[in-house]
């Protein structure tokens, strides 16, 4: 299987780095193709502007979503966009690596996001019309493919409980697991989580590289998040909101999962 780990930290030798170096000697033990996209390392640019539409007119108005629908289409994209989308095209598996920054991924990572998923790529894509909203949450160009987070947080894993203060960690990575990765099509696997980095010793390294080499083992064989698809019956079309008889009365991120309320 193809895997392309996406990597975000600025310091080849920290936690992450490490972990990074240990992912990627698994899945070439385990006969997989992987490929790096070190965002660090390539100098990724983060920002969205008028340079990633290579048609876009000096002076004219620069609309972020028009002008990526026209770069995309016409094949006028730069060339560190259309490679990162070759490579998504390519993977089986999408990993993104990185440390919690901002209870979110790094600006770096972000900017790969909105840089790379491209109107037409990742966003409008199928019919839009009155009873259909395009091929999303479930469905897309990533149907097929599945995605996992790996994120070291510095806080305690029961800051990040249910009832912790910085939120529950499946809220924190809703926007990314189901924003980023089921809107163009994967299939979300649970992330997996190292909390309260300050406290790793070579100890408590040895016991999340078991743990983590298990994940990855179990890469094409673990239950995906159920997250409710778009276009399968549970919402009302074109207002998008869950049908009224889907866990009645409640709301929240958590009732975009199937069966969440058990
Ligand atoms: P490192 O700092 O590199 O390492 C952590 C520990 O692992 C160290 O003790 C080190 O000795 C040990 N270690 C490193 N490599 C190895 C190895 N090879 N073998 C054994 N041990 C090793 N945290 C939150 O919880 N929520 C936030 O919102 C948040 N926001 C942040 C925002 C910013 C801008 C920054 C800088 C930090 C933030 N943090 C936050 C903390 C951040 O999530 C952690 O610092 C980060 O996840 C640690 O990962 P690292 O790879 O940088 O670890």
């Amino acid at each position: 299987m193809n895997v392309l780990l996406v990597y975000a930290h600025p310091e080849q030798r920290s936690l992450t780095g490490a972990l990074r170096d240990f992912v990627v000697q698994r899945l070439d033990e385990a006969g997989h193709h992987v490929r790096v996209s070190d965002l660090y390392a390539m100098g990724w640019k983060a920002t969205v502007d008028a340079d990633d539409n290579l048609d876009h007119e000096p002076g004219a108005r620069f609309d972020p979503s028009q002008d990526s629908k026209w770069a995309f289409a016409n094949g006028r994209q730069p060339a560190d966009i259309a490679q990162e989308q070759e490579k998504l095209l390519w993977a089986d598996a999408l990993i993104m690596q990185f440390p919690l920054w901002w209870f979110s991924m790094p600006a770096i990572l972000k900017g790969w996001v909105d840089r790379v998923y491209a109107y037409g790529f990742a966003y409008g894509v199928g019919e839009h019309s009155d009873v259909r909203w395009g091929n999303r949450y479930g469905e897309g160009a990533m149907a097929g493919k599945r995605a996992m987070l790996i994120v070291t947080t510095g806080g305690w894993a029961s800051h990040y409980s249910p009832r912790g203060i910085n939120g529950p960690i499946d809220d924190l990575l809703f926007p990314i697991q189901h924003g980023i990765l089921f809107y163009p099509g994967f299939d979300v696997l649970p992330p997996y989580l190292v909390h309260r980095t300050s406290r790793v010793d070579q100890a408590r390294f040895e016991m999340i590289r078991d743990e983590l080499g298990q994940r990855l083992d179990d890469l094409w064989r673990t239950t995906p998040i159920a997250y409710r698809r778009q276009n399968a019956g549970d919402y009302d079309i074109p207002a998008l909101t869950l049908r009224p008889e889907l866990v009645p009365g409640q709301a929240g991120l958590w009732v975009h999962v199937v069966d969440c309320d058990g």
